[in-house]
């Protein structure tokens, strides 16, 4: 028997939870589908060994890449999503972000939308996912109300690096950090087993935690987990998602809804609409424009550490300084470079994922005595970088990293930088073109059908009750991490889909 629902939401990490959170409220009786399961609260969520080595919580699946060689990509399926297990870094976009914005190796769009439209559900966003920051200090900071919390302290080590990159000319500020009440009882206990883990005491700010448990509480809201959605199917008209067909226990069940809110991540809502491919629609659902799945994009992430032989690192949270005196230009050239961010300590199962053959033994020595960073520079959206659906039906992910230049010059900066601190050497590892964390785009969003998929309120431009809230829709990667952004405009959306589609219900 097929079910019935005003709302299905499709995935429920930090676009689908967030708008599940939001239209909670409204209510419309809404059915969210989610792939995975909830993560148990258990000693190995903590465990590097269970997450790094045993891969754990990471999706067996595999992806093809250009070359048709499979890989297992480094992606969560579970209740809240990636957002179980990220680094809670809670960043709004830069205000120049929203315009177009002169790269080294190109030019990064403009948003269909400004800084100003999207401030208040940010500010909506930092109140729900208990964002912690300090305003004033980042040169870079957009026009930015108190945060709801106050910043995590730096440990004094991370002080004393705060201070010396002070007296080198740098900006250091507070990293804005989703932290439930560290320090109170049942709250964070600020741990080195944060960012790619999940939070044993459920005191992490992410989407399971703060929008999906709140949101099943309401009687309206249902969730089904381990219903993976394979494709969206129309009505007669064409112009219409009629319902979605889920495999749940073994079986294809169809479930349909007036309103269809997709939030698979942006290679999989990609890939979902890839799917949905009818006689109508033979590109793909809501592809007229040629788009879904193209200008893939995922940031340039390369993890640097700083090592001294005599200097044992103490930090067990380390997590709490940003440097983003080069995000808009750098020392030597008018151009953005990016962002520099104090990283979760690595751990020495961490580390022997890079070069196996060396004993754990040896890479704990090591971390113990190095600090850790992330270098993150923005990538541009090139329509060759691609999630396509491969003969077998896998996904295949296309991407050659662009925009290098800039992040090689961020690195040299950043390794001089660490250097000037008194580290005797610098290492660096990237996962390069594997690097799918922050992946975005795929479904971009503005105001022109023909070069876009969605429209400023990420509604599909020829699908009229598609909705698509997941990282999708960002023209442009920027270079900071996206998760608040992506909540912050799912809450714009759920706004509008309250102002004109559900009228209806007094809401
Ligand atoms: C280790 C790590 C650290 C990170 N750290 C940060 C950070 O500090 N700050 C930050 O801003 N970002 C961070 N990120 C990135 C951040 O997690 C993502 O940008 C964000 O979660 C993306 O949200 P989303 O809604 O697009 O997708 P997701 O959060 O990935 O949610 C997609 C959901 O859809 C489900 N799904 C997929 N396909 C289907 C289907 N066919 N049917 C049903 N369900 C489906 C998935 O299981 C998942 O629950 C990190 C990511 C990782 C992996
Ligand atoms: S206790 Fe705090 S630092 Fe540790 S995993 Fe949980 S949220 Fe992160």
């Amino acid at each position: 028997m097929t079910e019935h629902y005003d709302i299905i939401i499709i995935g429920s990490g930090a676009g689908g939870g967030t708008i599940a959170h939001a239209l909670s409220e409204s209510p419309a009786k809404i059915l969210i589908l989610e792939r995975g399961d909830f993560i148990p609260q258990e000693d190995e969520n903590w465990n590097p060994e269970a997450v790094w080595k045993h891969l754990r919580y990471q999706t067996s699946e595999r992806w093809v890449d250009d070359r048709g060689t499979e890989f297992r990509p480094y992606t969560h399926y579970c209740v809240g999503g990636n957002t179980k297990f990220w680094g809670s870094v809670l960043y709004r976009l830069r205000r120049e972000d929203f315009g177009e914005l002169e790269h080294m190796e190109g030019v990064s769009p403009a948003w269909p939308i400004d800084y100003e439209t999207l401030a208040p559900y940010y500010e909506r966003a930092e109140r729900l996912y208990h964002v912690r920051g300090n305003v004033g200090e980042d040169p870079t900071e957009p026009p930015h109300g108190p945060y709801p919390y106050g910043p995590v302290a730096h440990s004094d080590g991370m002080s004393e690096i705060v201070e010396e990159l002070r007296r080198q000319g740098l900006h250091p500020s507070a990293l804005p950090l989703g932290l439930l009440r560290p320090g109170d009882p049942g709250g964070c206990i600020l741990c080195n087993t944060c960012n790619s883990f999940a939070c044993k005491v459920h005191a992490k700010s992410e989407a399971d935690v703060c929008a999906i448990r709140p949101a099943v509480q309401r009687p309206n809201v249902t969730l089904w987990t381990n219903a993976c959605a394979r494709r969206l199917f129309t009505d007669a008209s064409g112009r219409r998602v009629a319902g979605v067909e889920v495999e749940r226990n073994g079986r294809i069940d169809r479930v349909e809804a007036p309103l269809v809110v997709v939030s698979c991540g942006a290679i999989n809502s990609a890939a979902l609409l890839l799917r949905s491919a009818d006689d109508a629609h033979p590109r793909g659902l809501a592809n007229s424009s040629g788009l879904v799945g193209r200008r893939y994009m995922a940031h340039l992430a390369t993890m640097m550490q700083g090592f001294h032989p005599l200097r044992p690192n103490h930090t067990v949270f380390q997590k709490t300084v940003a440097i983003n005196d080069f995000y808009l230009r750098g020392p030597s050239t008018d151009y953005p470079l990016g962002q520099i961010q104090s990283q979760g300590r690595t751990h020495g199962v961490m580390a022997q994922t890079v070069v196996p053959w060396i004993p754990v033994w040896a890479y704990d020595a090591w971390v113990s005595r190095g600090v850790d960073w992330l270098v993150m520079s923005e990538d541009l959206p090139s329509p060759d970088n691609q999630v396509t659906i491969d003969g077998k039906g896998r996904i295949q992910l296309v991407y050659r990293p662009n925009n290098t230049r800039a992040h090689r010059k961020l690195v040299a900066l950043t390794r001089r930088m660490l250097r000037r601190l008194g580290f005797w050497l610098v290492v660096k590892h990237s996962h390069g073109a594997r690097n799918t964390t922050h992946q975005c785009g795929t479904l971009c969003f503005g105001t022109d059908p023909r070069t876009s998929v969605l429209d400023p309120f990420c509604r599909s431009h020829d699908i009229e009750n598609l909705f698509v809230v997941d990282a999708s829709f960002f023209p442009s990667s920027a270079a900071v991490n996206p998760g608040l952004t992506i909540a912050a405009q799912a809450l714009r959306v759920a706004d509008h889909i309250k102002e004109t589609e559900l009228r209806w219900t007094g809401d």
